[in-house]
């Protein structure tokens, strides 16, 4: 009772006065308090449209907010972009920056790193030497050579073996035409090779898929090409193969594109 009567509210002991509220605010409303404390107002000054969420709610509406999907597949310059004959470069003159010379032929700097791998795995499993016949092609070298055939066969037999400018995945610098010296670099006698068929087996390790399998030519619009490799990246590569999933359009569920 003598410390009350002899209380005198001096500035220091008002601070006390208003602090013990606060302190006790605190430890009933921590998010409100500390929300107070950054913004120096009191816990009863926060409007009820301010208060924090409960952690309920916040899970709630993060299951409403549409995912971020896995992969990029409609950026050109994505790794895992898919490009079919539905499905143009965007942009369609999309060129590759960074691109890496090797031999005669040009890829963009991911497809070659895992190239440079795979061709190192392929001589020590003494199956010959790999090389490119053809790597990065540009929209205006993929239109000479599209005109060429369909100036040669026609459109229908022209548009089997070349795909039209804008719409071939050698224009993303991620695929590549391979065989080996010992077939003189020639596509048309590597599926026939003991490498073509290590290739279809371990291409993935090295996150390539062999892009046109046989039995796909309804989904992928191409005949069988154990030749043409496409650089995906180990994840989606490898996810392919444990998922025994043979084709980009599958993968991602997207419509078969037989034709244009
Ligand atoms: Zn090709």
């Amino acid at each position: 009772m003598r410390d009350q009567q002899e209380f005198k509210p001096t500035p220091k002991n008002w601070k006390l006065v208003l602090g013990i509220p606060m302190l006790l605010a605190a430890l009933v409303f921590p998010a409100a308090a500390s929300w107070a404390v950054t913004t120096g107002t009191s816990p009863a000054e926060v409007s009820s449209g301010d208060v924090p969420r409960s952690t309920s709610e916040v899970e709630r509406t993060t299951t409403d907010v549409p995912r971020i999907p896995l992969y990029d597949i409609d950026s050109a310059k994505s790794l895992q972009v898919v490009v079919n004959k539905k499905r143009p470069l965007n942009p369609v003159e999309y060129f590759p920056r960074g691109k890496v010379q090797i031999g005669y032929s040009w890829l963009a700097k991911p497809a070659a790193d895992a190239y440079v791998l795979l061709k190192a795995a392929v001589s020590k499993a003494k199956l010959g030497t790999l090389c490119i016949n053809s790597g990065y092609r540009s929209f205006g070298s993929q239109t000479l050579i599209h005109d060429a055939k369909v100036a040669l066969l026609g459109k229908t037999a022209g548009e089997k073996l070349a795909a039209r400018p804008g719409y071939s995945e050698h224009q993303t610098g991620l695929a590549m035409d391979i065989s080996t010296t010992q077939l003189g670099c020639r596509i048309g006698a590597f599926g026939a090779s003991r490498a073509s068929v290590w290739i279809a087996a371990n291409a993935w390790q090295y996150g390539f898929v062999v892009r046109y399998p046989n039995g796909k030519t309804p989904i992928t619009g191409y005949v069988w090409e154990p030749w043409h490799l496409r650089f995906v990246g180990l994840e989606l590569a490898a996810d392919m193969k444990a998922k025994k999933i043979a084709t980009l359009e599958e993968y991602f569920a997207l419509p078969a594109a037989p034709k244009y």
